[in-house]
């Protein structure tokens, strides 16, 4: 007999993840289906930050999408009994005059209060910042792969999931649609970066982006906030950190360079020079699947209507997946539509 499911899910990253929870929530049958190749979330930072850029924007969809994700690692952390997202202060290392006057422009629009304290923040012995440090309030690390783990646990307790490469030649769409035994009503596509190789969906303008971080051990405590200099330093425990990411949109591949490694430890000394005695235990590298407008690719496609995708978080899934989660279940279930911003039928 083969396995009746409502929905077919390609792909167990955040994306994938976070949309199987929320569908399964919500009464559906999902089968998830993952090749367990190292992927984007397994190494990603897990970073929520609202303001961004030399000239410190906020996220315009801050209110939206920071609440819910919040509300979302916790319903989770509670219902696996598990620390899933952590709430960490930034310090933001103030690296010219103009930043500097950017800051004192934004707090004079209250609407950035709830992101940024008013006061700079003198620097500890053990940081280089002569112009401060600007306090970021509401920021924090997702732990992504414990919460992938417990995850694909859950799925695999609850017999959804399948650890196999699915190939795209194997999918019957002719009446109904099949795959290796499996009837599904509807199939998601939530391949991160490998969206590329789908023959429905590679018309979409992707624009990949390398990234890479390292993870080191400190012989001596480290300080306990994340640090943000342009790169980004995040304490993971009290002796253990990563620094990155950088950002390559030119050279798309998953290999460590000694080019990276360089550049990313040479900024981290500038401005935290006892760090040079760390030791480097994990250099990482994996492709953002990010879209030339910036914009999530969730929705069905033009032509095979029981086809979806639901891709696109860029440098942002740990903030944009949850909501979006919620949103596109809701498009699903209810016909509820999807935003413009980040409905596929924009490229159309
Ligand atoms: C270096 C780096 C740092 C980052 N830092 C942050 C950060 O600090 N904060 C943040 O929010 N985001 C960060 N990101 C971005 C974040 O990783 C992504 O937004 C998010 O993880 C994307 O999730 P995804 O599920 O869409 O893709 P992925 O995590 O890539 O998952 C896709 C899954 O689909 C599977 N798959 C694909 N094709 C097939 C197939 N044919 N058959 C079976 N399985 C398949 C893949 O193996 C994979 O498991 C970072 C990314 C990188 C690379």
């Amino acid at each position: 007999m083969p396995k009746q499911v409502d929905y077919l899910i390609i792909g167990q990253g955040l994306a994938g993840s976070l949309l199987a929870w929320e569908l399964i929530q919500l009464g559906c049958k999902v089968h998830i289906v993952d090749n367990q190749k190292q992927n984007a979330s397994q190494i990603a930072a897990g970073l929520i930050n609202p303001i961004t850029g030399m000239r410190l924007v906020k996220n315009e969809a801050i209110e939206t999408l920071l609440p819910c994700a919040k509300q979302s690692y916790q319903a989770l952390s509670h219902f696996f009994k598990t620390d899933f997202y952590h709430e960490k202060a930034m310090l933001r290392i103030v690296r010219s005059d103009k930043e500097l006057k950017k800051y004192q422009q934004r707090l004079l629009d209250p609407s950035y209060l709830n992101f940024l304290k008013t006061e700079l923040q003198t620097a500890p012995a053990e940081l280089i910042a002569p112009l401060g440090l600007i306090q970021q309030k509401q920021t924090g690390a997702l732990s992504t792969v414990p919460l992938l783990n417990t995850l694909r646990d859950f799925f695999q307790q609850q017999q959804c999931y399948q650890a196999k490469e699915f190939d795209y030649h194997d999918l019957q769409t002719e009446n109904h649609l099949s795959w290796q035994g499996i009837l599904a009503k509807k199939i998601i596509f939530c391949e991160g970066y490998q969206a590329i190789n789908n023959p429905w969906f590679q018309y979409l303008p992707f624009q990949l982006a390398k990234g890479e971080i390292l993870t080191f051990n400190s012989e001596f405590p480290i300080t306990p906030q994340i640090l943000n200099y342009g790169r980004w330093f995040i304490p993971s425990s009290k002796y253990q950190f990563r620094i990155g990411a950088t950002f390559d949109n030119k050279v798309i591949n998953t290999l460590a360079t000694e080019n990276a490694k360089s550049n990313l430890s040479a900024a981290l000394h500038k401005i935290y020079p006892s760090l040079k005695s760390a030791q480097l235990c994990n250099h990482q590298a994996n492709i953002r699947p990010t879209t030339l407008d910036k914009s999530p690719f969730i929705g069905q496609h033009p032509k095979y209507k029981n086809l979806y995708i639901f891709n696109g978080f860029g440098s942002k899934g740990s903030l944009q997946i949850p909501f979006y989660s919620q949103h596109f279940a809701d498009y699903l279930l209810n016909n509820t539509p999807l935003e413009n911003r980040v409905n596929i039928n924009r490229v159309l």
